[in-house]
């Protein structure tokens, strides 16, 4: 490591947090030719729970190829309402929604940032961060390090980004509930998503290789008793999995809570952004929440470069390109999920089965659209119907 003592600075910028959005940062900062240093408190690789479904339109923001991580190539998506009543999505192109495993694609990320010069270090807990004149501090458990900016990436418990009035003050979380299951996968090219079974939300099976991602998200309380949210997962699991031809108790079970977006709030102090699930980019609706992190760690990056250049709004412009590349999408995202998880039958009927809805899911799906282009007509749908 490149100390400069013990009042030095350390490095140009310190990542906090080596997942999905400081992967990205790190890659583009580093391959900017800044001096990088990613923090994560867990040695890598680490497991992660998470489907791992994304839009392949995520390769555009790589200099590289994401295809050694991608595990399945989905070309259609199956939806159920009780599991019954399904409808099919084919996804239109060759490659529109990917899977990968966490563990892969995040460690990939992170060796693709230190072939690029950067550092990383895991099993490092930053327990505070301060500003400290032009400078922030970072304080591990037995060392404080230096930089002149930071990069906040540590996910949906983070601690640090709510006291530096980063992102919403008191964060909206979704409950969730992931199985990994091993074995055969009969069918590696569709993705199900189950609505009328988790109150509130729904449940996903998406195959990966050796076996199958499975969830439950629950998205409209504030995060409830975790006991009982694991009482009410296992008994919709025990329906859920023997619908898949698995037994009920199969796999290894991962109780979460999933930062969502509830609202538009400043991601940027001064040296400091924050990225991904810290600042609540998840999608309300669907829990998509890699395809915000790659992008605002990629957005980072490049602010945190110009700002670093001597162009002092960058990092204002950052908050501002969060906002219209994906956080007006999510406003209307969060507004038919307060309709739709309220009345998820009728949503079903005139969401989810209309003729057209399965081209426009596809596309909702592979980023194509944003929810902001279908949302008007559906809530109308929504509320005509109800009144
Ligand atoms: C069950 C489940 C299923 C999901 N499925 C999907 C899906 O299929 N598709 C999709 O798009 N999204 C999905 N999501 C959402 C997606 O996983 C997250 O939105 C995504 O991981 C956000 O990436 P991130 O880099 O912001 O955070 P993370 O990936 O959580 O990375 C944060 C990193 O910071 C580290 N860290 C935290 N605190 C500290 C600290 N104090 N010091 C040092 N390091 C720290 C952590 O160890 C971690 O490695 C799912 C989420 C869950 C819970």
């Amino acid at each position: 490591m490149t100390t400069a003592g013990a009042r030095g600075i350390h490095r140009e910028v310190i990542v906090v947090g080596g997942g999905a959005a400081g992967g990205a940062a790190a890659v583009h900062l580093s391959g900017a030719g800044r001096s990088v240093l990613v923090l994560d408190q867990a040695p890598f690789p680490r497991h992660k729970p998470c489907g791992g479904g994304m839009a392949a339109s995520v390769q555009h923001w790589f200099p590289f190829a994401l295809s050694p991580v991608v595990e399945a190539v989905i070309q259609r998506v199956r939806f159920t309402w009780d599991l019954e009543d399904p409808v099919v999505a084919e996804l239109p192109g060759s490659s529109p929604f990917w899977i990968v495993r966490r563990s892969r694609l995040d460690a990939f990320l992170m060796e693709r940032a230190q072939e690029a010069g950067a550092d990383f270090r895991g099993g490092q807990l930053v327990e505070r961060v301060w500003r400290d004149g032009e400078e922030w501090c970072v304080q591990l458990p037995d060392e404080t390090l230096r930089c002149r900016a930071l990069v906040l990436a540590d996910g949906s418990g983070s601690q640090l980004a709510a006291p530096l009035g980063l992102g919403p003050r008191q964060p909206r979380y979704a409950t969730t509930l992931s199985v990994e299951v091993d074995g055969p996968v009969a069918d590696m090219e569709t993705a199900h998503f189950g609505f009328g079974l988790v109150p509130q939300g729904f449940c996903w099976a998406f195959p990966r290789q050796g076996g199958t991602s499975i969830g439950l998200g629950s998205f409209l309380g504030r995060g409830g008793d975790p006991q009982r949210a694991l009482q009410e997962g296992e008994a919709v699991l025990a329906r859920l999995l023997p619908s898949l031809g698995l037994p009920a108790g199969a796999g290894s079970r991962s109780l979460g809570r999933l930062r969502v977006w509830d609202g538009h709030h400043p991601l940027h102090g001064p040296g400091v952004v924050v990225a991904g699930d810290a600042a609540s980019l998840c999608d309300p609706f669907l829990a998509e929440g890699l395809r915000p992190a790659l992008l605002s760690g990629c957005a980072a990056a490049r602010a945190i470069g110009h700002w670093l250049d001597g162009q002092p709004e960058a990092l204002a412009d950052y908050s501002q390109e969060m906002r219209h590349s994906w956080g007006d999408s999510m406003a209307w995202g969060r507004r038919i999920a307060q309709v739709f998880y309220r009345v998820p039958r009728v949503g079903y009927q005139l969401g989810i089965k209309r003729p057209t809805a399965p081209r426009r899911i596809a596309q909702i799906l592979s980023g194509e659209l944003g929810y902001g282009d279908i949302a008007q007509r559906a809530i109308r749908r929504l509320l005509f119907q109800r009144g």
